[in-house]
């Protein structure tokens, strides 16, 4: 299958949010788009990387997401660097979607404008609360005006793909906070959504402090009311559940993400990104030494990634874990046709409890397999553990 979609990972934040575990560079609070030493040589590792992969028979790429990090920390120097690299190596699609996750707060008019003209036209706005004293909780480095001010400035630039991000389970966070937090995401207009549960992370601020269930923190009970309620709330007001934590109005759902939960092919390029190439997944290193000494190595190498290619065991339970947080399903004739009959009879007996309880449901005449909206999705992770207990 065609590779049509990549991943840039741009590492830079100002701080360190107290859940976070992502790969990146803490920059310091004062830093802005500026394009520093630091900035310019991840750009030109980064784009090393890109010149390695064998372009001769690719084709144009129809998606690309830079996410982080927080991409809008890049200076346009480095963006346009980037993109330049990407399309001269190989070629953009004409309506390709290209995607750049944002922070209120880390940049500005012009540089969102600088952006557009780069040829960026999907914005994921990080807003994770309305709630001040929520954010200050996460460490989050912005404020709710701040949040205003960014919506303001992509109306400004007439960038009408956009998304906005927000967390459900935060510390001190009540049903109220969320409906609240919710119906003013609503009333700015995004034209998609995404809705996290936070997931406690060891290693990170709220790994060292909290246990999952332990006050502050809402109780379990209390999560799934939050969930169940976006679910009401979001569709109630004409957003589309396309998938297990996104949202979206008529044609604006995140083209990028799809292929991820489709199980097709992308590239991953930067600190900690992953790719799925030629049947191989692949994450690179997290640390900004370490993934600098992988280019180079890389390099030396021709491009040639050393990794074992997926199982057709692997395959299949990819295709179910990514497929089932998908408001389709997954394709039963396309299971059929890949790993046979049997199988397919196999999968349907391992969830045959399930589908009593009507967590999982058959839909498209039987075609497909999929979640129930809230209740499947909500326990998705036992579905799994049933699957993966039958054929791992
Ligand atoms: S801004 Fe995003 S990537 Fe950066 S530390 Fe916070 S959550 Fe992590």
């Amino acid at each position: 299958m065609s590779i049509t979609s990549a991943y840039i990972h741009i590492p830079f934040c100002r701080r360190r949010c107290f859940y976070c575990d992502f790969p990146i560079t803490v920059l310091g609070n004062n830093a802005g788009g500026k394009y520093s030493p630091w900035q310019r040589e991840y750009v030109d590792f980064l784009c090393q990387e890109i010149l390695t992969i064998n372009n001769i028979k690719s084709v144009p790429l129809e998606t690309v997401f830079f996410g982080g990090g927080t991409p809008s920390l890049l200076a346009v120097e480095g963006l346009e660097k980037i993109l330049v690299t990407l399309e001269n190596h190989f070629s953009f699609a004409q309506n390709i979607e290209i995607s750049m996750e944002i922070d209120p707060a880390t940049f500005s008019l012009e540089q969102l404008r600088a952006y557009q003209t780069l040829g960026v036209n999907r914005i994921s706005l990080g807003v994770q609360s309305f709630d001040d004293y929520l954010l200050q909780e996460c460490g989050r480095s912005h404020s709710t005006k701040d949040t205003y001010q960014s919506v303001e400035y992509i109306h400004q630039v007439g960038i009408d793909n956009w998304s906005l991000d927000l967390i459900s389970g935060l510390p001190h966070q009540t049903i109220t906070h969320w409906e609240d937090s919710l119906l003013r995401a609503i009333d700015l207009k995004p034209k998609h959504l995404s809705c996290y549960d936070l997931v406690i992370e060891s290693g990170t601020v709220f790994g060292k402090k909290y246990q999952a269930g332990d006050k502050p923190l809402p109780q379990d009970y209390t999560t799934a009311q939050m969930y169940r309620l976006g679910s009401t709330i979001l569709q109630e007001n004409g957003y589309n559940h396309y998938e297990i934590c996104n949202y979206a109005q008529k044609d604006y759902h995140c083209k990028h993400n799809l292929v991820y939960w489709r199980n097709q092919p992308y590239y991953g390029f930067g600190m900690g990104a992953a790719s799925y190439t030629q049947k191989q997944r692949f994450s690179r290193p997290r640390t900004r030494k370490e993934y600098f000494e992988f280019v180079n190595q890389l390099v030396i190498n021709g491009g040639k990634i050393d990794c074992e290619a997926t199982t057709a065991t692997e395959e299949l339970l990819d295709t179910f874990m990514l497929g089932l947080r998908l408001k389709e399903g997954v394709n039963l004739p396309l299971i059929e046709k890949k790993f046979g009959t049997d199988t397919v009879s196999q999968i349907i007996k391992t969830l045959q409890a399930s589908i009593e309880q009507k967590l999982v449901i058959f839909s498209n005449d039987k075609k497909n397999l999929k979640l129930s909206d809230p209740e499947g999705f909500l326990y998705s992770n036992s579905v799994l553990t049933e699957l993966f207990m039958e054929f791992e």
